[in-house]
């Protein structure tokens, strides 16, 4: 595939673009403005599958909220291979968090900006101007919902593993997502990632009448000092924490319930899974440890809250070698990136699949002072996707 020629067949596109800076800085703090909480992103959704349908494309939304747009969706051709773009709703702030968005000095501010307000607004800016083109061909924007945290992907999982989706999109070709900031970011290779919620629960009791009853924070305290000391792989970036530990309800109770909240990742699917055998273990003897110690018994309960594959997209793949060449035509360099995104799931099923950035640069995300660039330079990255997907549309022609 010539990206430099699908360039040149859609300049004007490309070009367009300069003259939007305005309308995109809006529609990003527009779509920001509706706060779209982990599992309550129907809001945002229903804002974007406004915008799509205004843009003339028929849009429907899945059983767990995801927005899907295509000018083929009642296509005859549904043994075709398809390309995903998508973008997500869903953002990390909780329900409750004041949304106060900010423009200084070329930058907006506020929570979500970029994570992934920015990646929407791509969406429709790419939906708009390739619309034309895309007559016949199966490609789907999709705004989808649990990207973040306990979300746990749970909308790729679902395009992907679905019995609604299986005909439309069991053959997946290309799958773009647009998340994520830096001129030249491309996430070529998904961060694997377990996480559990281990709770060491006990009966309880007055701390001087009951005094000699196990005590749930004992082995929570002894379970948390061993797994610091796991030495992971050097080879395969592989890490561990704990993000959260609760429990208790008195100075002067023996508590009932220890809990902590543990985050296992790994560049390499074998070593997460060595991880999370040699995590599990030390949580079940600090257990034995603790009733052999006092009188009563610990419970361990131990639930898994999130698990995403690890998976590459290889060096070969033609998805990759056309986003090289894309933002090399901006002059731009490729940043290829290891992350976790929605490109793991795709990626996990041997498909071809990236993340790529949404506006050139940006920071503090997750974090209510996130920021982005939204200088004219911030289009980059925009005139990038544009390409990128033009060209995999122009391969799909027949
Ligand atoms: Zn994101």
């Amino acid at each position: 595939m010539d990206v430099a020629k699908v360039a040149t067949k859609i300049g004007d596109k490309i070009k367009s673009i300069d003259e939007m800076l305005e309308e995109i800085n809006f529609l990003t703090e527009m779509i920001a403005k509706e706060a779209a909480p982990p599992f309550k992103e129907e809001r945002r959704g229903s804002l974007i599958r406004e915008k799509f349908e205004k843009l003339g494309y028929p849009t429907f939304v899945d059983s767990v909220g995801n927005i899907i747009a295509s000018m083929n969706l009642s296509s005859e051709n549904r043994d075709q291979e398809a390309i995903i773009v998508c973008a997500h709703l869903d953002t990390v702030f909780p329900e409750n968090t004041e949304i106060i968005l900010k423009r200084e000095d070329g930058k907006m501010i506020g929570p979500g900006v970029g994570d992934d307000a920015r990646g929407l607004t791509n969406l429709l800016v790419i939906a708009q101007l390739l619309k034309d083109m895309l007559q016949g061909i199966p490609l789907y924007f999709i705004a989808n919902v649990g990207e973040e945290g306990i979300g746990d992907l749970r909308g790729t999982k679902h395009i992907f593993n679905a019995e609604e989706h299986k005909e439309r999109f069991a053959k997946i070709r290309y799958f773009v997502t647009i998340d994520s900031t830096g001129a030249g970011t491309i996430v070529n290779q998904s961060i694997g990632s377990k996480r559990y919620r281990i709770s060491f629960l006990g009966p309880g009791g007055h701390s001087f009448q009951q005094f000699g009853t196990v005590n749930p924070i004992y082995p929570l305290g002894n379970f948390i000092s061993e797994v610091e000391k796991i030495k992971v792989s050097e080879m395969q970036k592989t890490t561990y924490n704990i993000g959260i530990v609760e429990g208790g309800i008195s100075v002067n109770a023996i508590p009932t319930e220890g809990t902590c909240l543990v985050d296992l990742r790994s560049e390499s699917t074998e070593e997460l899974n060595r991880l999370e055998r040699k995590v599990l273990e030390f949580a079940r003897e600090v257990t034995e440890t603790e009733n052999r110690k006092r009188e009563g018994k610990i419970q361990l309960k131990i639930e898994k809250i999130g698990d995403r594959p690890a998976g590459k997209c290889s060096s070969h793949s033609q998805l990759l070698k056309v986003a090289i060449q894309a933002t090399r035509h901006f002059g731009i360099e490729p940043n290829l990136k290891a992350s976790s995104t929605d490109a793991n799931i795709p990626q996990s099923k041997g498909i071809e699949a990236i993340a790529v950035s949404g506006t050139a640069d940006g920071g503090n995300a997750h974090s209510p002072q996130e920021w982005i660039d939204i200088s004219q330079m911030s289009l980059l990255p925009i005139k990038r996707n544009l390409l990128l997907i033009a060209t995999l549309i122009e391969e799909m022609l027949p």
